[in-house]
């Protein structure tokens, strides 16, 4: 199979002070004038460690890495537990010792999944591996990979703002201490971290931008002598030392998105002492309904297309059912005004450091509102924000409508079905998410108005509307012109009119009206 474990380089050495075998009571050192040389290599397609001395080899300390733990007994002396041999290990400094565990970590997981001559190398599957679909996260992973898109968050100064104030606002949170960093992407909240005075940063990185991270890194010499890079999914890898302190970027859109939100409640499992603190450590889903009648008929105008009778001679009107309910099952992504909102919105809490994994698998919100105003609603807009609790400033960093804008805009979940309410009319309904193994979620809205005005204590629902959506499929509706306008002079609930959209109110259009608007020219 060549070279399967993909190391680009065939081997490497690192220096220890010393190595010996438990069974055994000799004891290799480097006190004399050579030094022990530990030296990591994958000839034959199979990863192993061996040590030597000068040029002579350490008989009967071969370590198969496929079969072995590295374990730490203290700063510097660690234990390795192989088929092979028990060998015991001393480091000259703490630097050294977080080396050459980081260096058994990655040869490691390199060696899994290798061919030995005598079988495959079984190994249990990892948390993420068991619920993430493998094309998936291939895709996902090298989406982030690429510099350009580590590039379009770091260019989002109201995130990237708002995270470096939070951390160097709360300083005494950070100095003296352990951090690690979950998805550590290019590495900046690490070199943020260290910049306020973190210990030492373990910045966990699972794409290939875990090697620019690396270079960003050395290139920062001051701060970077204190961050480590380690490649690999935090579900997976080991590090050397728990930590006092998370730091994480894992929030997609509707907070939820991607599911990595997921990997950060792994990390704290796995590395966070007790009572670590997290950075963020609470998230909030926004609520609220919406109108819009513009993005109501943009939506539904896509699938007028399926509606000619003769497209070259072709009847598409069979499709057209299939490609209506397809485009509202996008969620919309975008900014928008707020004063399209018909409802003060409500929230979901999610305290990072309380939850488990797994209450992220199926998230159901029950959903009740008061109308302000008499409209027809169109569905529910979403937004999130997130809390840094530091010990000196609580921050939270917003994606509200009317706040700067992040790249994550807000989301909006379109009926296609809307509802009239009257102002004071409650609304209520359910936000049911489930997590999917394509890194996202599927979506059931539905909302409903109640009776209202006379008679309404007799109860009951007068009309309700519902929907399914998938997350992993927004509409990005960037390109549209932007609904959000600092114009003072709109009243609240007024309708904006997009610029180049002609001024039709479309409140009374039923389908086949809506068919004689412009088709919008993306089609
Ligand atoms: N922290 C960086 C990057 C945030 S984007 C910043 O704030 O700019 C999220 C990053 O987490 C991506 O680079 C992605 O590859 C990484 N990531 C996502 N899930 C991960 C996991 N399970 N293990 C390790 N890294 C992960």
């Amino acid at each position: 199979m060549g070279d399967s474990t993909g190391h680009k380089h065939k081997h490497l050495e690192l220096t220890l002070a010393a190595v010996s075998e438990l069974s055994s009571s000799s004891s290799v050192s480097s006190s004399s004038s050579t030094p022990v040389i530990a030296r990591f290599s994958a000839d034959d397609g199979v990863a192993a460690l061996r040590f030597h001395q000068g040029s002579e080899f350490i008989d009967g300390l071969n370590v198969d890495l496929g079969t072995s733990q590295l374990f730490k007994l203290g700063p510097l002396q660690s234990l390795c537990v192989s088929e092979s041999a028990d060998t015991n290990k001393e480091f000259r400094n703490e630097e050294e010792s977080r080396d050459f565990h980081s260096a058994f970590e990655q040869w490691q997981m390199e060696s899994k999944g290798t061919h030995l001559p005598n079988g495959d190398i079984s190994v249990s599957k990892s948390k993420f591996d068991n619920k993430i679909e493998s094309s998936s996260a291939k895709m996902y992973f090298h989406y982030y990979g690429q510099l350009l898109h580590q590039q379009n968050m770091l260019q989002d100064y109201v995130r990237t703002g708002t995270y470096y104030a939070a951390v160097i606002e709360n300083r005494v949170d950070f100095t003296g201490r352990v951090v690690v960093d979950v998805g550590a992407g290019s590495g900046i909240l690490s070199l943020f971290a260290a910049q306020a005075g973190a210990k030492h940063v373990y910045a966990v990185e699972a794409s290939e931008m875990a090697d620019y991270a690396r270079k960003l890194i050395t290139g920062n010499p001051t701060l970077g002598q204190r961050i480590t890079v380690i490649k690999g999914k935090v579900e997976e890898v080991e590090l050397p030392e728990k930590a006092d302190i998370l730091i994480s970027e894992p929030m997609g859109t509707l907070l939820v998105n991607e599911r990595m939100l997921e990997s950060y409640i792994i990390a704290r499992d796995r590395f966070l002492v007790p009572n670590g603190k997290m950075f963020p450590s609470t998230g909030r889903i926004h609520m609220a309904p919406f109108s819009d009648e513009y993005l109501f008929v943009e939506i539904a105008n896509k699938a007028l297309f399926w509606q000619q009778q003769d497209y070259y001679g072709v009847d598409l009107t069979p499709l057209y059912g299939s490609a209506f309910q397809g485009y509202f099952s996008q969620p919309v992504v975008d900014a928008f005004d707020p004063r399209l909102l018909v409802c003060p919105p409500m929230c979901h809490v999610l305290s990072f450091n309380e939850i488990k994994e797994e209450d992220l698998y199926e998230i159901d919100i029950p959903l009740k509102f008061t109308a302000s105003v008499g409209t027809r609603v169109h569905g529910l807009a979403c937004w999130f924000d997130v809390l840094f609790n530091g010990s000196t400033v609580q921050r939270w960093l917003t994606t509200a409508p009317g706040a700067p804008t992040t790249h994550w805009y807000q989301i909006r979940c379109v009926l296609s079905q809307p509802i009239y309410v009257m102002a004071g009319q409650e609304i209520t309904g359910r936000l049911h998410m489930i997590a999917h193994n394509a890194q996202s979620y599927t979506i059931y809205l539905a909302l409903s108005a109640k009776m209202w005005g006379p008679g309404a204590e007799q109860g009951g629902i007068i009309q309700t509307s519902s929907c399914k959506l998938d997350l992993k499929e927004p509409y990005y509706r960037m390109s549209q012109p932007q609904p959000y306008t600092t114009a003072q002079d709109q009243q609240p609930h007024q309708l904006l009119q997009a610029q180049d959209m002609p001024p039709i109110h479309t409140e009374d259009l039923d389908l086949e009206e809506l068919e004689l608007l412009q088709q919008p020219s993306d089609l």
